[in-house]
């Protein structure tokens, strides 16, 4: 059974076959720096994740490049407000983005390319493109991406410009199909850069953001590539101008298939750092929930359908995970190390059958936990009369449908030793907390959350996970 995945740029539901080494090459928009990111990016992330998961289920190799967009106005704008420079400013950032991916069991990309350490890449590709003649400079020493020039313009997004191409500019990276125009692959100095430029045959300046993925992408995939994703804000402008710098400067296809997520919402609307309506990762954890409950919700709903953030959700991941959990629980205590024999127990087999279909069926993983939880509710009904290696088969079962999920095993039973000065401040808490001293039970959990320690409160009492 092949994987098949809808692909943005043809509108069709399509064969994941790898261009060359059985190998899917992809490249997937990673953060801007400036600032912790928030879960509606990790909705992204999380969907490339299932994403490379399953292409390794289906036995594809994968050679995954993510991002690291550390220049730009917004993270030039944060260092210069803090006083430090950009690369110490956008490190704390990268460190957390890193940490953050840890905690939700997100697998590593192969190459992690910064932006700024591909400054000449970006130069070479905007010379060339001013040699073909889509690009030019203009009087303030930035340069331009004629759009007029590259006539395929539109081919992503779907739309047909023409009436649209008036050649006006714009200097913001980001912009909307209203006012589509030339874009800046190339940004002159300007006063509020402070410190922040690199030289060019065009002066000093910097890069502006689309030109990056285009030139690290083509460093690290070849000029023609399997796979590009990100976020449904990222199809356009950005990924259009991507296939036009690349397209215009190569003469070749730059990707074969593109794939985009639908957002994170908030009441209705996109989750983000404009809007003020978001979450970090930090900000829930904090309030006591894990990174394997905040897993399950992003994974739970298929990419392509629009999840509105609700705490109720992450409570209702608790219990399925618990569901989840009772089960294996009862099957290794069943199995009790049992070597699995071959004898799948048939309700498994077809369990996995129906996992399987799910997610090579454009990653449908709504689908692919109704079968987890088929074989929950089989295994639970059959446990009686289950032989041990009947019981350890269903784990392997289990195991293998959560090389894609990456939920059912990751931080099931992680008991943490927890340091004496750590159990001293909680019996604090449970002493202010008993004495209904909410002042004083706030500041404790703060002192917990200082030297790396999350509370949780429940009907059962206090319990600390380490950040
Ligand atoms: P940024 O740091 O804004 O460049 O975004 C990094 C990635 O997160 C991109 O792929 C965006 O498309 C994606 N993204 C941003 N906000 C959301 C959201 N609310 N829901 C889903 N993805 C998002
Ligand atoms: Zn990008």
């Amino acid at each position: 059974m092949k994987m098949k995945v809808y692909n943005s740029l043809t509108h069709n539901v399509e064969d994941l076959v790898p261009l060359a080494d059985n190998t899917i090459r992809l490249y997937t928009c990673g953060p801007t720096v400036y600032n912790f990111a928030h879960i509606g990016n990790f909705r992204a992330y999380m969907f490339e994740d299932i994403l490379r998961r399953t292409i390794q289920f289906n036995s594809m190799k994968i050679r995954q490049v993510m991002n690291l967009t550390d220049v730009d106005d917004k993270t030039i704008r944060g260092a210069n407000a803090a006083g430090v420079e950009l690369t110490q400013y956008t490190k704390t950032y990268k460190d957390a983005f890193f940490a953050d991916l840890k905690k939700l069991n997100i697998q590593s990309a192969e190459v992690y390319p910064a932006a700024t350490d591909h400054i000449p890449e970006m130069i070479d590709l905007v010379s060339k493109l001013i040699e073909k003649g889509v690009a030019y400079k203009s009087d303030d020493g930035s340069v331009y991406f004629s759009v007029t020039k590259f006539p395929q313009y539109g081919q992503l997004a779907h739309i047909d410009f023409d009436n649209q191409r008036t050649g006006a500019r714009c200097a913001s990276d980001e912009y909307d199909k209203e006012n589509v125009g030339d874009f800046a692959l190339w940004k002159a100095w300007e006063e509020s850069d402070g410190p922040v430029a690199w030289d060019s045959p065009w002066g000093k300046g910097r890069p502006g953001w689309h030109i990056e993925c285009s030139a690290m992408a083509m460093k690290y995939l070849g000029e023609t590539f399997d796979l590009h994703t990100g976020g449904i804000d990222n199809l356009f402008p950005h990924h259009e101008n991507e296939i036009a710098q690349a397209q215009a400067a190569t003469g070749k296809q730059f990707v074969k298939t593109w794939m985009h997520c639908a957002h994170l919402r908030v009441n209705g609307e996109k989750m983000s750092k404009s809007l003020g309506n978001f979450f970090t990762l930090r900000d829930l954890l904090e309030k006591g929930y894990t990174g394997r409950e905040i897993r399950y919700v992003l994974v739970n709903a298929h990419y392509r359908q629009g999840l509105n953030f609700a705490f109720t959700a992450l409570e209702d991941a608790r219990k399925s995970l618990e569901r989840i959990d009772t089960c294996v629980d009862q099957l290794e205590a069943k199995s009790s190390g049992a070597t699995p024999d071959a004898q799948v127990p048939e309700f498994a087999v077809k369990a996995l059958e129906d996992f399987t279909a799910a997610v090579n069926d454009d990653l449908n993983t709504p689908k692919a936990f109704a079968a987890v939880f088929e074989l929950v509710r089989a295994s639970n009904a059959a446990i009686a009369t289950l032989s041990p290696s009947e019981a350890g088969a269903i784990i392997n079962v289990f195991r293998r449908m959560d090389e894609v999920l990456g939920v059912i095993f990751f931080e099931k039973k992680e008991k943490e030793e927890v340091p004496e000065e750590i159990i001293a401040i909680l019996n604090e808490r449970a002493a202010a907390r008993a004495a209904k001293n909410w002042a004083e039970s706030d500041r404790l959990r703060d002192e917990l959350a200082a030297k790396g320690w999350i509370v949780k409160d429940s009907r059962d009492g206090q319990s600390v996970t380490k950040k």
